[in-house]
């Protein structure tokens, strides 16, 4: 078994250690002997991502949101839409989990259209949503609660009938004021956590190669890891955080 690994806009996208979440992909896929190929995407590199089986994009300041707009708009938006749309497995973070809705107007009042793949607005605000943070992941993303961090100007509003990836514990999540936490919409996942966020929960990195084995391979099967490091630092910042 391979999984073909897709980072894109490693050069743009990439706050907070959000490449870790590469590093931790590929660590638990080794670690169980499961081949893998990581290929890093930058801006104005053409590829119809045809060949990739999960992909990853993470976060940014406003600035390189807009920096991004063109290339997206030269094919890269209708690619990453063709393979979403083909139950390719996305993680997708902050700046990157934007991206998937039609646009973020930031806090300056500049308009990003983006590509409205999900029915997702994000609206900008110079009062940021900054700190350490916890939710729970809906039964269709395994239920299991992340720790993470945030720091985010945009406010995310899902369009009614869209799935949360989960429910805020502890934090602000997607606005700050409904309790949702990111999007799940058929492999992807969105979501506002950098940290980064896999490391920190294998519990969801696991969940997130199962779903790109399952849907390459048919089966979901991965041997079990000592995450025991692992949850014992989960365990202090959620005790830190006072989420039971
Ligand atoms: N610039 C965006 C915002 O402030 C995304 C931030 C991020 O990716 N951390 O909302």
């Amino acid at each position: 078994m391979e999984l073909k690994i897709c980072h894109l806009y490693p050069d743009v996208l990439n706050l907070y250690g959000d490449r870790g979440n590469i590093l931790c992909m590929r660590r638990r896929l080794e670690w169980r002997g499961i081949g893998f190929e990581i290929t890093e995407l930058p801006l104005g590199v053409r590829d119809d991502l045809t060949s990739y089986d999960l992909f990853f994009i993470g976060g940014g300041q406003d600035f390189e949101q807009t920096v991004l707009l063109s290339d997206l708009s030269a094919g890269r938006a209708a690619n990453i839409r063709s393979a979403a749309e083909d139950g390719k497995p996305f993680l997708c973070v902050c700046g990157g989990y934007q991206l998937l809705g039609a646009g973020y107007r930031t806090a300056d009042g500049q308009m990003c259209e983006y590509t409205g793949i999900i029915d997702l607005t994000t609206e900008g605000s110079p009062d940021r949503m900054i700190g350490n943070f916890a939710f729970r992941l809906g039964a269709e993303s395994g239920g299991s609660v992340v720790v993470g961090f945030e720091n985010h100007g945009g406010r995310t509003r899902l369009g009614s009938g869209v799935t949360p990836l989960g429910s805020v514990l502890k934090g602000y999540g997607n606005n700050g004021s409904d309790g949702t936490e990111g999007v799940r919409w058929n492999n992807v996942y969105g979501t506002y956590s950098h940290g980064p966020v896999l490391p920190k929960n294998p519990e969801f990195c696991d969940h997130i190669l199962g779903t790109a084995l399952e849907r390459k391979y048919g089966v979901r099967d991965l041997a079990p890891l000592d995450d025991r490091a692992e949850n014992a630092a989960r365990e202090v910042m959620l005790r830190r955080l006072h989420v039971n």
